[in-house]
């Protein structure tokens, strides 16, 4: 987290936030905040860098993918206790989704990225086929512009920055105020891998070092945060004509069918709210249960939540809420629902055992979609639960929404399984396991709607850090160009009977 106290006053220099551990209350450290002269000065030092670079083979990169692999399998202990000081998760947590998640993915793209980016060979349709040739080439964009926000503090920084970087771009990461130490490691880890000085440098700060990134002359930003601030995002991009990517938030529905196995979807159920403290943007944030099944379904969400474990130290399940703005919006959330006649089945307050930030694990039934809960992002471990009709019921109310990043089905019937994920407007759709589809490194990420434009992670991800350049070459050494131009009458009238035959006809419909 953090808990951030400005600093600007007492300390001489750049100006500084002070960051407190949410889950303990302790002072964690500070951080300096740089601004848009400092932005600039390191996009500079990141151009010069990038020539070199961007001119390496992409099998030469990938090698310092597989040092920072090397690096984060021995170093992985501090990156376990940097997310842990800074975010309050429970160590399983910071092993899993940031540790394996990385060191899966580092050694994802060192394996593909060659094969992913290699100049192609494209065959050509109709007469063009007997004329020209095609290659495209994946050339790097120049420098990318990484923003990351609290959530996944470590792996959010490191998978755009790895893909970046192979890719052959050089790299200014701006992780979360919230959460920065995270994204620092980052920073030392391929910079103990040996990379090449400027390649990857980290400027920390708040919105403004984002904003004075997004403005200050790079050639993309991969972006990864809120709505609200992606849309800034999108606006200086647009102003600046560079693209971005947004990885944006969520609101992911569940559907339990009738033939669900209910003892595995209410598994799903948990998990999928209550891992990251629901502190994850595709995170289970409501559930549609069919109403044959919804009691014995909700019994044992019940059940399940009733053994989750909160905590500070040692073995737990559900650790903090990262910042207290974001406890303020779990509990309006509530509030708001409340109010509107939804119904308590375990947790709906602050824990009052736990010092720091803590909110229990909140299951609410008798909820609907006027309530806020239903509508906008809590991002917090609240699991809300509606009684649907049937199956059309819930696929009409999982696409009443603004969102559409992610969300899971659970029916024994694969088939229809797929069926229905095919007509849900979302991002992806898992069956029969809470969203997972970060984890999945072939599978391209990204979202609908309000949730994000353009994907990361994959194929699709990893050339959108590169331009696809087409080069067409000429069969005939140039011969043509000696005779389209200046025009003639005459070839004109064989163009149009050429065509006539040639679109006009099964014949040349097929050859064309
Ligand atoms: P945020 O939008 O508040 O901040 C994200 C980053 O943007 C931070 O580094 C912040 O300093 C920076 N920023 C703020 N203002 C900026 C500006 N004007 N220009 C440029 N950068 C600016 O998001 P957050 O609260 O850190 O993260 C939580 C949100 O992120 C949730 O909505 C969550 O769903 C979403 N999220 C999405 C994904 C995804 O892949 N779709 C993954 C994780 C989190």
């Amino acid at each position: 987290m953090a808990i951030l106290t400005p600093l600007a006053d007492v300390s001489p220099g750049r100006p500084r936030l002070a960051l407190t551990s949410p889950a303990s209350l302790e002072k964690i450290g500070e951080i300096e905040i740089h601004d848009s002269k400092d932005v600039s000065a390191a996009i500079d030092r990141a151009r010069k860098a990038q020539v070199d670079w961007g001119a390496l083979p992409v099998s030469e990169r990938a090698r310092f993918l597989v040092r920072a692999l090397e690096v984060l399998l021995s170093r992985q202990e501090d990156v376990i206790s940097t997310v842990i000081r800074e975010t309050g998760k429970p160590r399983t947590e910071a092993l899993q989704m940031e540790v394996f998640a990385v060191a899966d993915a580092l050694n994802y793209h060192a394996k593909n990225a060659e094969r992913v980016l290699k100049r192609e060979k494209r065959k050509l349709h109709g007469m063009l086929l007997f004329m020209k040739q095609l290659r495209i080439c994946y050339r790097p964009l120049g420098v990318v512009g990484v923003i990351s926000p609290w959530n996944g503090p470590f792996v959010l920084a490191m998978n755009p920055t790895a893909q970046a970087l192979v890719a052959g771009n050089a790299v200014i990461l701006k992780p979360s105020e919230v959460a920065p130490f995270s994204g620092c490691l980052a920073g030392e880890i391929f910079s103990e891998a040996g990379l090449p000085e400027d390649l990857l440098q980290v400027v920390t700060g708040d919105g403004e070092t984002g904003a004075a990134l997004c403005r200050g002359g790079v050639d993309k930003i991969s972006f990864t945060g809120s709505v609200e601030t992606g849309r800034k995002v999108a606006v200086a991009c647009a102003e600046q004509l560079i693209p971005c990517t947004l990885e944006l938030g969520g609101k992911d529905a569940m559907i339990v069918c009738e033939d669900a196995n209910l003892k595995y979807a209410s598994g799903g159920a948990v998990a999928g709210a209550f891992m990251n403290t629901g502190q994850y943007c595709c995170g289970t944030e409501r559930v549609y249960v069919v109403d044959s099944v919804a009691d014995e379904f909700i019994e044992k969400v019940r059940e399940r939540v009733s053994k989750l474990r909160q905590g500070v130290r040692g073995e737990f399940d559900v650790g903090a809420i990262f910042w207290p703005r974001q406890l303020e919006i779990i509990e309006d959330h509530i509030a708001d629902a409340l109010e509107g006649g939804a119904r308590v089945l375990a947790g709906g307050r602050r824990n009052p055992d736990l010092e720091g930030l803590f909110y229990e694990p909140t299951v609410l039934t008798e909820v609907d979609h006027g309530m806020r809960i239903m509508r906008e992002e809590t991002f917090g471990p609240i699991l809300p639960i509606m009684r649907v009709a049937d199956e059309e019921e819930a696929i009409a109310l999982a696409n009443d929404s603004a969102y559409g990043l992610g969300g899971n089905i659970w029916t024994r019937d694969r088939g229809k399984g797929i069926r229905m994920a095919q007509r849900i407007q979302t991002g992806s759709v898992c069956i029969n396991d809470m969203t997972m589809t970060y984890g999945v490194q072939e599978a391209p990420f990204g979202g609908l709607k309000q949730s994000g434009v353009g994907q990361v992670n994959g194929e699709m991800g990893l050339r959108q850090f590169c331009h696809a350049e087409p080069i067409i070459v000429d069969r005939r050494g140039g011969r043509l160009s000696d005779k389209r131009y200046p025009y003639r009458s005459r070839a004109d009238l064989g163009l149009q009977k050429f065509m006539k035959w040639l679109w006009g006809t099964d014949l040349g419909r097929r050859l064309g």
